[in-house]
């Protein structure tokens, strides 16, 4: 896997954007997509089903694919490309660019206390990036890449 194609997917903290259901790439949108090509017009299916099927869970039929909807418009083209639209107070991409660093790991300060995460995300960007730092992010990434994010 090319180093330059694993950036478009491991943001600088280390988080991996090819799984993050706004990356306009990632997996969760596309295969959104994919469902809602498959169910077509089921909306007005699903209102005939909570009575032809006896089955109530239809009625949850216009929340799903609100869900659905959103899922599959990803808007995101990744954290290198803009400004992270789930955590809005995130200093690493500007941090990581004046610093003249791909990963927090090829950082001399790291691990630092200037990421703008609170304690839980901090701890996570941490870690992944100490394993990137023992194993090499291409190893890093051909483990996780088809992990969930969630
Ligand atoms: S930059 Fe943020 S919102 Fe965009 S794909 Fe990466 S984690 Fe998700
Ligand atoms: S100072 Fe902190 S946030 Fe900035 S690149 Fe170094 S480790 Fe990352």
């Amino acid at each position: 896997m090319e180093y330059d194609f694993i950036k478009t997917r491991l943001a600088p903290c280390g988080l991996h954007c090819g799984k993050c259901f706004a990356f306009k790439e990632g997996d969760i949108a596309e295969n959104s997509q994919k469902l809602k090509e498959q169910l077509g017009n089921f909306s007005v299916y699903a209102e005939r089903f909570v009575d032809m099927l006896n089955k109530p869970v239809f009625k949850k039929y216009t929340e799903f694919k609100e869900m659905l909807d959103y899922f599959a418009s990803g808007e995101c083209a990744g954290c290198r490309n803009e400004h992270c639209k789930l955590f809005k107070d995130c200093k690493v991409r500007a941090c990581s660019e004046q610093k003249g660093v791909d990963f927090c790991y090829q950082c001399p300060d790291f691990p630092c206390g200037n990421t703008g995460f609170d304690k839980h995300l901090n701890e996570r960007s941490v870690k992944i990036n100490k394993q990137m730092k023992e194993i090499g992010v291409v190893n890093y990434y051909s483990k996780i890449k088809d992990e969930p994010r969630y």
